[in-house]
């Protein structure tokens, strides 16, 4: 098995990716099982090619095998085929020469987003998503056979979806079996393919459906609604489609779970000397008192004006930052007035004024 990836390509030790892309799909086209009916052997040297390629095409697993001569040095083990899948389908695409049918299989998930603002999280929206998917071929219905026509019973395994291979090994024969590679597991092939979907037993359509996005949703959480993913092969089961929520920043909230947080400047003399003031909610605003001599960073609770809890009645609270903000552009009365309660205060303004009273309490 330890076989030179780089002679089973037929390239030199220094060829660049392009040449041993090329030379990958001259040797995958003559040895794929689809393409060769030899059978036997040619699965073997398939596979063999494949995996030299799969090795030499990925930078990190060459520059590996080149200077350990193992690519499994530290991951991957023999016959990882993941990463290759989409190139089989833009080599092998299509069906057209009666091409092996495929496994019958779950269709995969799909992921859409949707962006809300946070008063539509927190009423709870309906969504209207749209997204391209591929859905049952309905003239063949979904078996990829043309119409009247029926896959035929693989020739390679009798229809089992398995090959069986003895071994001779020093300790005896060894049976073993592995997935048919003519009709990859499914047991039958395609012979007459079906003409609207090219025997793949699917179809691309645009579709739009309404998602039901719950109050209370956060950011980042992904809604599933079952079984409106891509249909499965060969009349296998749907995946599911996802729908990821983004919420949009909002101007004057901030969200910490069901909480919500905002600031709420108020002037001066407000602080000062107590009154009513306005604390914005996400329907409206709600006025409440403020103790004379209130500080800058004081805190405003406001119970169940938060965020809806998923799936619940209760709701989080609305908490408000108060700031008090220093008047600017005082006129001359103005100052005058401000001057004068500084020196009732005891507080001179300029100079060493506040900053000697300091002091004073320090001392
Ligand atoms: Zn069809
Ligand atoms: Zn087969």
């Amino acid at each position: 098995m330890a076989q030179n990836h780089y002679a089973v390509l037929g390239v030199s030790q220094n060829a660049s990716p392009e040449e041993i892309k090329k030379a990958y799909r001259r040797l995958a086209r003559e040895h794929h099982p689809d393409t060769n009916q030899r059978g036997g052997s040619s699965g073997d040297r398939f596979k063999e090619v494949t995996h030299a390629y799969e090795v030499l095409s990925d930078p990190a697993k060459r520059h590996r095998y080149d200077t350990f001569g193992d690519e499994r040095a530290a991951d991957g083990g023999f016959g990882d085929f993941g990463g290759l899948s989409d190139l089989f389908s833009s080599f092998f695409g299509g069906a057209g020469q009666g091409g092996a049918a495929r496994g019958t299989g779950r269709g995969a998930d799909l992921l859409a987003e949707v962006e809300l603002t946070l008063e539509e999280a927190s009423m709870g929206v309906e969504r209207e998503v749209s997204i391209s998917t591929l859905d049952g071929c309905t003239e063949c219905g979904g078996s990829g056979s043309a119409p009247g026509t029926w896959p035929s019973p693989c020739s390679e395994c009798e229809g089992t979806g398995q090959v069986q291979q003895v071994r001779r090994t020093i300790f005896g024969n060894v049976m073993t079996a592995s997935t048919c590679r003519r009709c990859r597991g499914a047991g039958e092939v395609i012979l007459d393919p079906c003409p609207r979907c090219a025997g793949k037993g699917r179809v691309a359509i645009d579709q739009s459906l309404t998602v039901s996005v719950p109050p209370g949703v956060e950011d980042g959480a992904q809604l599933r609604v079952s079984g409106r993913g891509e249909a499965g092969m060969r009349g296998g089961r749907k995946g599911d489609l996802y729908v990821a929520i983004r919420i949009a920043p909002h101007e004057i909230f901030r969200r910490a779970g069901e909480d919500l947080g905002c600031e709420v400047p108020i002037p001066m003399t407000v602080a000062a000397l107590g009154g009513t003031v306005d604390i914005p909610t996400l329907d409206g605003h709600e006025s409440v008192e403020v103790a004379p001599g209130t500080q800058s960073g004081e805190v405003v609770r406001l119970a169940a004006k938060g965020m809806p809890r998923l799936g619940g009645r209760a709701r989080g609270e609305l908490v408000a930052w108060l700031r008090v903000v220093t008047p600017t552009g005082l006129d001359d009365e103005q100052s005058e007035l401000l001057g004068r309660f500084a020196r009732l205060r005891d507080e001179p303004a300029g100079g060493r004024g506040l900053f000697g009273k300091i002091k004073e309490v320090f001392h």
